[in-house]
């Protein structure tokens, strides 16, 4: 730690995994001209042409504007938050190059220590043109052995909010915080990542949310909240309120597991309320609640 200042330590983190993604410096912009992040939707290059029936990215192509709102934005690091200002790519770019920072640089990842106890990183999957990105904590067991996000009991959870929401899981994407599954390898325990470890992985986990460019982030439980909003808050105080990363609207909500947990009425309620947050700010219905599905 750099003693007593909690800032210096976090960009020098930060610092580290851009190092790690080969990116030169900090970018440089001055404090004045941060400004507030451009509304996502009319950034968006036109929707590629595709079939019927319209996918859940074709329905909310248009709506659903990014706004801050006072005091949203992240005021400590505003020099890291700078929103993504490429061009949005179109769905087979988008493929391409999701697969590309899979098969090149995650899959034979050695960047932390995590690739020792392993057996196969986790990139996370969906749907590239996703309006959604689920972002979970890190691979768990079943997760480490099948390679794919969220399949586990908090899978199933997840599966059952998104199917609340009136989706599907194909219609979103979902990643988390680290690719390689963290647990404390003498009782088989998942833990949750270090902050050296997170520091590590996230460069890939910003250039997959800079590929897809969602409309929305839900972050699942506190590492990835923590990450994203640059925070030491507890999930009480940050979740069902907007935040915004990178000009990308984000909404905090209990990790399915913590649901699971604690499987009360108000744990649930509040899920539900900020899932509904999701879909009134992509302009989708709210379905009726079942009581039991979220
Ligand atoms: N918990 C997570 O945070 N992510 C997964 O992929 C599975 C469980
Ligand atoms: Fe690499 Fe991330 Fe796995 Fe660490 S957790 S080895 S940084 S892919």
């Amino acid at each position: 730690m750099d003693g007593a200042d909690p800032l210096k330590h976090r960009l020098r983190l930060w610092l580290k995994s851009e190092e790690a993604l080969g990116l030169p410096s900090v970018p440089r912009v001055e404090f004045a001209e941060v400004v507030p992040p451009p509304p996502i939707a009319a950034a968006r290059s036109p929707a590629a042409p595709r079939a019927a029936p319209p996918t859940l990215a074709a329905r909310t192509a248009a709506n659903s504007v990014v706004t801050t709102g006072a005091g949203s934005m992240n005021t400590l690091l505003p020099l890291l938050d700078t929103p993504f200002d490429g061009p949005i790519l179109a769905r087979d770019e988008k493929i391409k190059q999701l697969k590309e920072l899979d098969e090149n640089s995650v899959k034979g990842c050695v960047k932390c220590g995590l690739s020792r106890t392993r057996t196969q990183t986790v990139f996370g999957e969906g749907d590239p043109d996703a309006p959604i990105c689920f972002i979970g904590e890190g691979p768990g067991k079943d997760e480490d052995a099948s390679g794919r996000p969220f399949v586990g009991r908090a899978g199933q959870k997840l599966n059952d909010m998104i199917g609340a929401m009136g989706l599907k899981r194909q219609d979103v994407f979902i990643c988390n915080i680290v690719k390689c599954r963290a647990y404390l390898t003498d009782i088989g325990k998942d833990r949750p990542p270090s902050e050296e470890e997170t520091a590590a992985c996230t460069p890939y986990l910003l250039r997959q949310v800079e590929i897809i460019r969602p409309k929305v982030i839900v972050t699942l439980g506190l590492p990835s909240t923590r990450y994203l909003l640059k925070s030491k808050d507890s999930m009480t105080r940050m979740r069902g309120n907007w935040h915004v990363w990178r000009g990308i609207k984000v909404m905090p909500t209990w990790h399915p597991a913590y649901v699971l947990r604690n499987y009360t009425e108000q744990t649930r309620g509040e899920v539900w309320n900020d899932l509904k947050k999701v879909l009134t700010e992509l302009g989708l219905q709210i379905p009726k609640r079942s009581g039991k599905q979220e």
